[in-house]
């Protein structure tokens, strides 16, 4: 018999300071999506990259502290790199797989292929001779790309429709060996089975070139929802300079977590209070899509200066 998973939705922080409220309300919709779908909700935390020491737990107790649930134990990335290994073992059976010895700045000053969209790798490795990679590897490790066979992907995303990006030679493993964030995140989904990908839309043009190598490695294809991201008053993205941010430093300016949670809520024009309040309600078509302009109110420390 057949045991059909009800799927998972997650929310994935890189931890690499504290969640500021544009995470949190990412974070809080991740969770809305999930539950209003009879998923489980899952927390991964994304520490091959930018990890810095003792911020996945302040991230996890702050995502707590607002009133979020998880299904059982958050999951991180170091520890899996099995995983990953095998996918691009898999790829590079396949003859998917090229190495390549390129600098970031030999990248963006090489010409770019005709018709290549900016940033995109302009293919100066993928077809190096034996003898020739040989050469380079003597002078500088490589990192591995993906041979693609496509010029761009086409996800639906339930508030942005299609979307179609570029799909270029993008890279599986840095040259420190380190996996990817397109690759990790791609095995991740799969192995956790979640099928529901909530996050912010600085994500959406990345998620055509997750589908298409998720459709090379014979995975399953998720549901996409790239909510808006949170905005200061100048419309840049949020960042820990533009003030009282966080939830440490907006309890010091008088906030607590309930509050937080609330303001959070109230910017999606959901009703304030505990989380199954909003979720009763919760509906994704009626979710802004344009960003939420954050005003940071003064803290207390800010204050005293
Ligand atoms: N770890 C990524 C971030 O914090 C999110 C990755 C994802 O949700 O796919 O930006």
């Amino acid at each position: 018999m057949h045991s059909i998973s009800a799927g998972a939705g997650r929310f994935a922080p890189s931890p690499s300071g504290d969640l500021h409220v544009g995470n949190l309300r990412t974070a809080i919709l991740a969770w809305l999506f999930a539950r209003s779908t009879d998923r489980s909700f899952l927390v991964r935390v994304e520490d091959l990259d930018r990890a810095r020491a003792g911020s996945a737990e302040r991230q996890l107790a702050d995502l707590a502290a607002v009133g979020l649930g998880w299904d059982g134990e958050p999951v991180w990335q170091t520890g899996r790199s099995e995983l990953y290994q095998d996918a691009i073992v898999q790829l590079a059976d396949a003859g998917l797989v090229y190495e390549c010895f390129c600098t970031r700045r030999e990248i963006s000053e090489a010409p770019s292929a005709p018709h290549a969209p900016a940033g995109a790798y302009p293919g100066t490795c993928r077809n190096l001779s034996d003898g020739e990679r040989e050469r380079r590897r003597r002078r500088r490790p490589a990192a591995l790309r993906l041979r693609t066979g496509v010029a761009e992907s086409t996800v639906t995303d339930q508030l942005h429709g299609e979307v179609s990006a570029a799909v270029d030679d993008f890279v599986l493993r840095r040259n420190d060996g380190v996996p990817a964030y397109n690759l990790a995140v791609v095995i991740d989904d799969a192995d956790q089975d979640i099928d529901q990908v909530v996050r912010g839309d600085d994500l959406l043009t990345s998620a055509p070139r997750q589908a298409y190598l998720a459709s090379l490695l014979g995975l399953p294809r998720v549901e996409y929802a790239h909510v808006p991201l949170v905005f200061n008053t100048h419309h840049r993205r949020l960042a820990k300079r533009d003030g009282a941010v966080t939830l440490e430093s907006l309890q010091l300016a008088g906030f607590d977590a309930g509050g937080v949670r609330d303001m959070i809520l109230d910017s999606v024009g959901l009703p304030s209070g505990p989380l199954d309040r909003a979720l009763a309600v919760f509906r994704p078509e009626e979710l802004p899509v344009d960003p939420w302009i954050f005003e940071p109110p003064e803290t207390a420390a800010h204050a005293k200066v």
